[in-house]
């Protein structure tokens, strides 16, 4: 398989997400040529916030001795939730479908070593952008801008302000 074609299995992992109604991001690992795990966002579908395509990906590679050869395939930038956990297991190659619908974290990423291949890839970006036009609320919650507070009202200004305010 090429490149394209395991960017490819990762965009099947977000599509499978999407008809199940979840966010669509999906995720594989490879080494060797292989994929040795395959992952999609699980928010909606098990209730869980942790789960983003690439973190289910690495909890569904099991516990590894070494992630050295092993290649990230992402169809969406990296959260700072992902990013981390890049870093924290050392992975050292990141292939990223698109970083149109989120930024994420490719120059963080490169700023610690990591080489990042961003490859704009036209169907994870439609897809991306379909979901986020479709389902604002979830969106928003899962890359943690929905449970923002609203900014709170001005403050009062001091009694004494007032008093003087206007008088010459
Ligand atoms: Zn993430």
């Amino acid at each position: 398989m090429n490149s394209d074609a395991f960017l490819d299995e990762a965009y099947r992992e977000a599509l499978e997400g999407f008809e199940q109604g979840g966010v669509p991001v999906g995720a594989v690992m490879v080494r060797d040529g292989e994929i040795i795990a395959r992952g999609r966002n699980k928010r909606v579908q098990e209730e869980d916030p942790v789960m983003h395509g690439e973190t289910d990906c690495l909890r569904n590679a099991g516990v590894m001795d070494s992630y050295d050869g092993v290649d990230l395939y992402t169809t969406l930038s990296p959260c700072m939730m992902c990013a981390g956990a890049i870093l924290h297991f050392g992975i050292r190659r990141v292939i990223v479908g698109e970083d149109v619908n989120f930024a994420g974290n490719i120059e963080f990423l490169r700023q610690h070593g990591v080489e990042v291949i961003l490859v704009d890839d036209t169907q994870c970006k439609v897809l991306m952008a379909r979901f986020t036009e479709e389902r604002p609320d979830i969106w928003l919650e899962d890359i943690g801008e929905g449970s923002v507070p609203a900014p709170s009202p001005p403050r009062p200004r001091e009694s004494g302000n007032l008093l003087n305010s206007g008088e010459p």
